[in-house]
């Protein structure tokens, strides 16, 4: 069976807060991706179905496969020079921040945040969260935010679902498990994900608009990168693949088009490691992943200025992309794998 996270007193507080609260802000992390905007849309149709004021606040745009999310049209870029969206984390008298550990996550929101007086709910899977929040729901050992949502709307209200939130929680569960492939080994998964589908939610259309969805363009980057920016590392087990400003231009790159290319160079079974790196506008993107017991987190907060799971990380150089390409392979060259 899956977890209570709330002690009965916890669950009393979160449940006054949530009665009387009227104005609901819900954060989410930078590069919003499935599991982030799952959860909190998860989140969002609960709070509407109480007749809520809710607004969801992300730092930056999110990928356009995820746009079709019951709710989502409502999700705003936060920018903290428009001052409506500053008052309404000021006046908020309950914030949810979800799928993310620590402030510098959330982008500029971080500010607001931190001043507004709102009761504060942290509901995340990442290791090591920062102690910001009134209330921390966190789990490492859990696939994803939108489980760990499953079970504290559970524990706060036995009947919350409906179909729009099951839907989204289905969907967090579903990218940040990588079809079940990772992090999804407890039985509780899968006993939330019938759950889930008892609800009523179509499973094969939600695979559908999540995997059978895409534009000529990234199918074609994807053959591209892996012909011509596909490199190896044979003796460090790593793969490698870069890809620049330019050639995002000439691929009309939309943000989202590059989703879950940094899983394939782990089909060969030799690799551990696959990095994708991207040039970005201000900094080059670094995403890695790793195949089992090489620990991607540690290796993104001790040289990339990130963070994330054992085995999905990420983080920032604010270099070229060929300094970046450089300092990699030196990382790697020099680190026991
Ligand atoms: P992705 O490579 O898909 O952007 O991210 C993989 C994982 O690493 C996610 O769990 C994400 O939250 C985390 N992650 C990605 N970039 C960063 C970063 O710059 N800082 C931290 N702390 N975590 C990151
Ligand atoms: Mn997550």
């Amino acid at each position: 069976m899956y977890k209570n996270y709330l002690s009965t007193a916890q669950k009393d507080e979160v449940t006054a807060k949530i009665s009387s609260a009227q104005n609901i802000i819900i954060s989410g992390h930078i590069n919003p991706d499935g599991d982030c905007l799952g959860a909190a849309l998860g989140v969002y149709n609960y709070l509407k179905s109480m007749n809520k004021n809710v607004t969801i606040f992300v730092p930056n745009e999110f990928p356009k496969y995820l746009k079709w999310l019951k709710g989502a049209d409502n999700i705003l870029v936060f920018n903290q020079e428009d001052t409506s969206h500053v008052e309404l984390v000021l006046d908020a008298e309950l914030i949810f921040c979800l799928d993310y550990n620590e402030l510098k996550r959330c982008g500029d929101i971080s500010n607001s945040l931190q001043v507004s007086s709102a009761y504060k709910i942290m509901i995340d899977h990442h290791p090591s969260p920062q102690d910001f929040c009134n209330l921390t729901v966190s789990d490492t050992a859990v696939s994803s935010a939108s489980e760990l949502v499953y079970c504290f709307l559970k524990q706060i209200d036995n009947n919350f679902i409906n179909q729009d939130i099951a839907e989204n929680l289905f969907v967090g569960i579903v990218m940040d498990t990588g079809c079940f492939q990772h992090n999804s080994s407890l039985p509780a998964t899968f006993i939330i994900i019938a759950e889930l589908l008892q609800s009523g939610i179509n499973k094969d259309n939600i695979f559908n608009l999540l995997f059978k969805n895409s534009s000529e363009n990234r199918v074609k980057l994807l053959g591209y990168l892996l012909n011509n920016k596909l490199f190896f590392l044979h003796d460090k087990k790593t793969a490698y693949i870069y890809f620049s400003k330019d050639e995002q231009q000439q691929f009309d790159y939309q943000i989202g088009d590059t989703e879950s290319f940094v899983n394939i160079p782990l089909q060969i079974a030799y690799i551990e490691i696959s990095a994708f790196i991207m040039e970005s506008d201000n900094h080059v993107k670094i995403s890695l992943r790793s195949k089992s017991y090489f620990d991607v987190n540690l290796l993104a907060r001790q040289y990339f200025n990130g963070g994330g799971h054992k085995n999905a990380a990420g983080g920032k150089i604010y270099h070229s992309l060929s300094d970046t390409v450089r300092f990699f392979l030196n990382v790697i060259n020099n680190t026991e794998i």
